[in-house]
């Protein structure tokens, strides 16, 4: 029953000289932090900020979302999590539909809101740029840049448009006057966008604080005001903000910033010289650092416990990330936006089921069901429902969304996940693959990890996606989009051959598209279906 402001205000009281944020090479204490994050509600308060009111963050990770995200819940706002990559198309969408007066931004991102500023309720826009968050001279107040057609100029500041660092100076780190309760809602959380349109899941502090407890519950050995967590997942999505956020606040652990998770060399930079303690990332990112030719040289041994989400996690990957920080401990979990965001661990300590996300973790009950609602019996497929504290209340402004996503049943409310699991008599739970995500070749079912599974374990395969796309006599067959490592090649012929010895016929690809690099969310998820649209336009 605590706020997410609490978190932060028992942090500072509890730790206030430790350092809460570590950027590029500047440091801000607990103390520090919680003063910025009062300052910057008691400004969001005098401007008009009522309880309640939306305030979008569209920052990478970086000092200023830390401190724009406790300070807005601190005015009692709702948070708003917006994506950086965002098009200014997007970014209208989710500014109109979450009904946003207030919004944070980068000054790179200015000109994708000018763009669309006359068709959304934004009434101020609060906007730094990363050099705010760098230890240049107090006095200077650096002007506000943003890229124009390829060129860097000044954003002018008029009307309501602020420059953060100003606000932030204007106002005394007194405790906000706004009442911030448990039940109220502290996130919009858009759904990833890997399936139809983005949906604000509302999250409250409830919800969110919850998770953060489960999840210590669950990694029992955290050690309060020790450890360093390296936030190269994005905060804006609610995997990085609840376990490389909002669980380090909880602990008070020094958190180090890395602003472009997809820049291999900085991650490794930034393990290296803040001695990282926990990694929380996503199989893509391990498998980039596996990968890369400049790991080597980096020490990575400081590194001791890791939760893999988002996406399956490979054998192989986890073997070898291992290997290099000379055995961190990599474990699989499971989660979705609208549970805060995981629900599945594996133990930490004890024994680890590969391939599998593991066991619910405390306070989360979890069922596999049929069609009809009715649970399987183990070793069953069906579809995942999970229920507990870290539940979403429902999504915002979708009654019949809400409807259709959750159930009562037994006493309780279901989540649906969408996803096709399996639990094992020993209850450990395997994820199958997304409901969505079926292919049906001549009446047979085919989950496309199952390929992608086999496909990564070529040699030569980097990344792979297998999607369904139409075929005359099946209905759909498999395509498979693949990059390959470095220096490597082979030929389409060669990897539908190595499948066909690991699968059955009508699972094996009919097709092989090669790419440098496969799309991917800001989530650093591989995006399967942009690729089978792509390829379904291409057939055509
Ligand atoms: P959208 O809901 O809009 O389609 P998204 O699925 O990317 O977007 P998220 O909430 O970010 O939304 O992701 C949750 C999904 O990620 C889960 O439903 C599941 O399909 C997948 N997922 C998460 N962890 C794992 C895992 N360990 N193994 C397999 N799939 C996973």
């Amino acid at each position: 029953g605590r706020t997410l402001p609490q978190l932060l205000e028992e942090a500072a009281a509890q730790y206030p000289e430790r350092v809460a944020l570590s950027f590029l090479g500047a440091t801000t204490t607990y103390r520090a932090l919680l003063d910025d994050a009062r300052r910057l509600a008691n400004a969001l308060r005098k401007m008009g900020v009522q309880p309640g009111d939306r305030v979008s963050i569209m920052l990478p990770n970086c000092p200023q979302f830390v401190v724009s995200f406790y300070g807005a819940l601190m005015a009692g706002a709702t948070v708003v999590n917006t994506s950086p990559m965002y098009t200014p198309h997007e970014l209208q969408h989710q500014l109109a539909d979450s009904g946003s007066e207030t919004l944070i931004m980068l000054d790179a991102f200015y000109p994708r809101y000018e763009q669309i500023r006359d068709s959304v309720p934004v009434r101020r826009v609060l906007v730094t740029g990363i050099q705010d968050a760098l230890p240049f001279p107090k006095n200077v107040l650096y002007p506000v840049k943003a890229r124009r057609e390829g060129r860097w100029v000044q954003v002018k500041i008029e009307g309501q448009t602020l420059p953060l660092r100003a606000v932030l100076r204007s106002q005394a780190p007194a405790a906000p006057d706004a009442t911030v309760s448990p039940d109220d809602v502290a996130l919009l959380q858009y759904t990833g966008g890997t399936t139809g349109v983005p949906k604000g899941a509302m999250l409250t502090h409830r919800n969110l604080v919850a998770n953060c407890e489960q999840a210590r519950a669950w990694m029992t050995d955290l050690r309060g005001g020790q450890e360093v967590t390296l936030a190269a997942i994005p905060f804006f999505h609610v995997y990085g903000m609840t376990v490389a956020m909002n669980l380090s606040v909880l602990i008070g652990a020094t958190i180090a910033l890395v602003p472009n998770p997809r820049d291999i060399k900085m991650v490794l930079g930034e393990i290296s010289r803040s001695g990282a303690t926990l990694f929380p990332g996503v199989p893509t990112l391990y498998n980039a650092i596996n990968n890369h030719p400049d790991t080597p040289r980096h020490n990575l041994t400081s590194i001791r416990a890791c939760i893999s989400g988002s996406a399956p996690l490979l054998l192989e990957t986890a073997r070898r990330f291992r290997e290099i920080t000379h055995g961190a401990n990599l474990v699989e979990g499971y989660g979705l936006t609208e549970a805060s965001p995981i629900t599945h661990t594996n133990p930490i300590f004890g024994e680890q089921k590969v391939g599998s996300i593991g066991l619910p973790m405390p306070g989360v009950d979890a069922i596999v069901v049929d069609e009809q609602g009715q649970t399987v019996a183990p070793g069953e497929v069906g579809e995942l429902w999970v229920a507990g504290p870290m539940v979403m209340k429902g999504y915002w402004g979708r009654p019949d969304e809400t409807a259709q996503t959750l159930a009562q049943a037994h006493g309780l409310t279901w989540l649906k996940t969408g996803d096709m699991a399996v639990m094992d008599e020993g209850g450990f739970f395997r994820i199958v693959d997304r409901k969505k995500d079926l292919i049906i070749a001549g009446g047979f079912n085919i989950y496309p990890r199952e390929v992608e599974e086999v496909l990564m374990m070529h040699p030569a395969v980097l990344e792979a996606a297998a999607v369904g796309v139409p075929d005359e006599y099946r209905g759909e067959s498999v395509h498979a989009v693949v990059a390959l490592k470095p220096g490597q090649q082979v030929s389409d012929k060669e990897l539908m051959a190595h499948c066909r010895t690991e699968l059955s016929p009508y699972k094996v690809p009919r097709s092989v598209e090669f790419r440098d690099e496969l799309p991917k969310t800001a989530a650093m998820k591989i995006l399967r279906r942009q690729l089978a649209q792509d390829a379904r336009e291409r057939l055509q």
